[in-house]
């Protein structure tokens, strides 16, 4: 039985060749499900079972009648393109600072926000120093804050909302 997706999808699993999309999706706070070694079939259930939207590079699962409306053909290798991609599909948003909250890239768990004194011996003392707000992850402990990789990450998320913006206006 075809599982519910509610649209646009908000929950996804990436197949073995977009990891590097599956990290970038759950960063930006999408519950993004990703195993490097997983058979078709055992990827194919499970997004049936966690009702999960299913983003693929291999032509020939979409081609599966099963997945037919439930998944969608990744056409290129380049993360920005990708994310472009799922913008205009997908409908999926590009806002980072919006009410999904944010997940560890590595391990798909909802960040959590921590107190600066609970998370100064867990950074550099210059970051401790230095910012307010830390999030920590519940799973690999991990503890972030906004340094300059989240402002790299926010700069080229926003190029190609930009991008989206302009591709919008000029139809
Ligand atoms: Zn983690």
């Amino acid at each position: 039985m075809a599982p519910s997706v509610i649209h646009p999808p908000t929950r996804f699993i990436a197949d073995a060749m977009l990891g590097r999309l599956a990290r970038w999706l759950r960063m930006l706070g999408y519950d993004t499900a990703y195993e490097k070694f997983i058979e078709d079939e055992v990827l194919i259930e499970r997004a049936f079972r966690e009702g999960r939207w299913l983003l693929t590079r291999d032509r020939c699962l979409t081609q599966r009648k099963v997945l037919c409306g439930l998944c969608t053909l990744i056409a290129s290798d380049d993360i920005e393109c990708q994310l472009w991609q799922l913008n205009q599909d997908l409908k999926i948003d590009l806002d980072v600072n919006r009410q999904r909250g944010y997940r560890c890239a590595d391990c798909n768990v909802l960040l959590v926000s921590i107190p600066r004194d609970e998370a100064a011996p867990l950074v550099p003392a210059f970051v401790a120093r230095q910012y307010q707000e830390f999030l920590q992850c519940a799973r690999c402990r991990r503890v972030f804050w906004r340094g300059t990789h989240w402002e790299d990450f926010q700069d080229r998320i926003a190029g190609i909302r930009n991008h989206c913006t302009d591709e919008a206006d000029s139809r």
